[in-house]
């Protein structure tokens, strides 16, 4: 290992790299991490020295708060490399907001914006052959921070561990989606924590998700808390629907993450042309419209998968099966937006940014 100093990083080397060792044609979405990791950690109301270090599995006391009361959050981006080798982020500055929105939604200090995209710049440089080349394939990012302060007292933490972990992707296929439409189990209530990327709401949706699993079923379409008639988003990611030849979203809000994704799908469906509604879409439009024919398409939208698409949906016991369809928004915009994102095209929207 060799330890460096780098715009006030600490540097220490991998004595070896596993580079060699990953199989990059069939990569497990999320489960391969690089050779390093950035840590900084806040201590008594201080940012300390950040460090990159090579990956390993860390300490942290027994009675840590991230452990009794889940103060966590995390974030989920992507790295893109073109045909010149350059390496790109997309968007970033929105996962940056998002942190700290979540960060102070969870009573967790801000991240500073240099610690912040510094250190992700800087672990992305030393990291660079992780990102490889062409349409589909990217580095998956994951800052996190967590509460390592000790003691079961049910309050904020007074220490923090902030980090970036980095995980090679390939294109990735959910398969045949059919989903479930909530009529009783929530991801989120009005005054709740929805709209922060906290751990606690991946776990709340893990037995739902089972339960619909063992129906058949891959994912939930969230329903509102309160009525459970209004369709807010699929699995981890925002929902959109077609009907007839208009999308239709559910306007962000308390329950509802603010997706980079959707806001990207929304801009980029308008530049082409296509009718985007954001409002309020009813579970019983949904219903109608799947009756009459005019629903033609529903897709998840996410950092992971970009577009997910729906083949149907059973809501009051009755599968509702969507048409099939090789000429879809959804094949069109994830073919504008990952040309966009794997800068196969010019991104007229400003949106990439390069390391
Ligand atoms: N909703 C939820 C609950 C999510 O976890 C995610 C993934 N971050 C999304 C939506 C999609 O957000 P993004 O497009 O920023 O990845």
């Amino acid at each position: 290992m060799s330890t460096s100093q780098n715009q006030q990083i600490q540097i220490t080397k991998a004595a070896t790299t596993k580079i060699n060792d990953v199989d990059f044609d069939n990569l497990t979405f999320g489960s391969v991490f690089t050779d390093h990791l950035f840590e900084c950690d806040y201590i008594n109301g201080e940012w300390q020295t950040p460090v990159i270090k090579p990956y390993a599995p860390f300490l942290l006391d027994p009675s840590a708060r991230v452990f009794h009361y889940g103060q966590a959050i995390f974030e989920g981006m992507k790295a893109y490399k073109d045909d010149a080798n350059a390496v790109w982020l997309f968007r970033p500055d929105e996962n940056f907001k998002r942190f700290n929105n979540s960060a102070s939604r969870m009573a967790m200090p801000s991240v500073p914006e240099n610690v912040f995209m510094n250190g992700l710049n800087e672990l992305l440089k030393l990291e660079e052959a992780w990102v490889k080349k062409g349409n589909g394939s990217s580095l998956y990012i994951r800052p996190f921070m967590i509460a390592t302060g000790t003691g079961v007292m049910a309050n904020p933490s007074d220490n923090y561990k902030f980090m970036i972990l980095l995980s090679p992707a390939k294109a990735y296929y959910a398969g045949e989606v059919k989903v479930l439409i909530a009529e009783h189990f929530s991801r989120a209530a009005n005054g709740g924590i929805g709209a922060a990327k906290a751990a606690g709401n991946y776990a709340a949706q893990f037995y739902p998700t089972n339960l619909a699993n063992k129906e058949g079923f891959q994912q939930v379409i969230w329903t509102d808390d309160t009525t459970h008639t209004k369709l807010e988003e699929a699995g981890t990611m925002n929902v959109f629907f077609r009907i007839k030849d208009t999308l239709f979203t559910a306007p962000t809000s308390e329950r509802i993450l603010d997706g980079i994704t959707r806001k990207s799908l929304i801009e980029l469906a308008a530049s082409e042309g296509i009718n985007v509604e954001v409002r309020p879409v009813l579970v019983a439009e949904l219903v109608a419209a799947a009756k009459e024919g005019t629903l033609k398409e529903i897709f998840g939208a996410g950092t992971a998968a970009v577009i997910s698409p729906i083949s149907g949906f059973s809501y009051q016991d009755v599968y509702y099966e969507l048409p099939k369809s090789e000429d879809t928004y959804a094949s069109h915009l994830k073919e504008k937006l990952t040309n966009i994102q794997n800068k196969l095209t010019e991104d007229t929207f400003g949106w990439t940014v390069k390391v």
